[in-house]
């Protein structure tokens, strides 16, 4: 059970993450070279080989196919609207 991903801290906020917190996506270990968003401030970030994260480079963003663009920006909505929802019903 459980899995082998070390804790990760948003290298934009400092938001703590299990970064097996994948809201998007089915599998749960990321692999390096994935994408993920940051809960705490929405940031796009990149798995390393070490599967730590860091902030993607303004090239790299730019070189995405547009269609991964297009679900990143659908996960950045969707972690926007769960923090509204969060902060309401606390
Ligand atoms: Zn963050």
């Amino acid at each position: 059970m459980g899995s082998n991903i070390p804790l990760t801290i948003c290298p934009y906020c400092g938001y703590h993450m299990d970064a097996a917190t994948h809201s998007q996506q089915t599998k749960a270990e990321p692999e390096p070279g994935d994408l993920s968003v940051c809960m705490g401030c929405t940031g796009v970030l990149v798995f390393t080989d070490s599967l730590e994260l860091r902030v993607i480079a303004d090239a790299e963003w730019k070189e995405l196919p547009e269609e991964l663009k297009k679900e990143i920006t659908r996960g950045i909505q969707a972690v926007k609207t769960v923090k509204r929802m969060g902060y309401r019903t606390s």
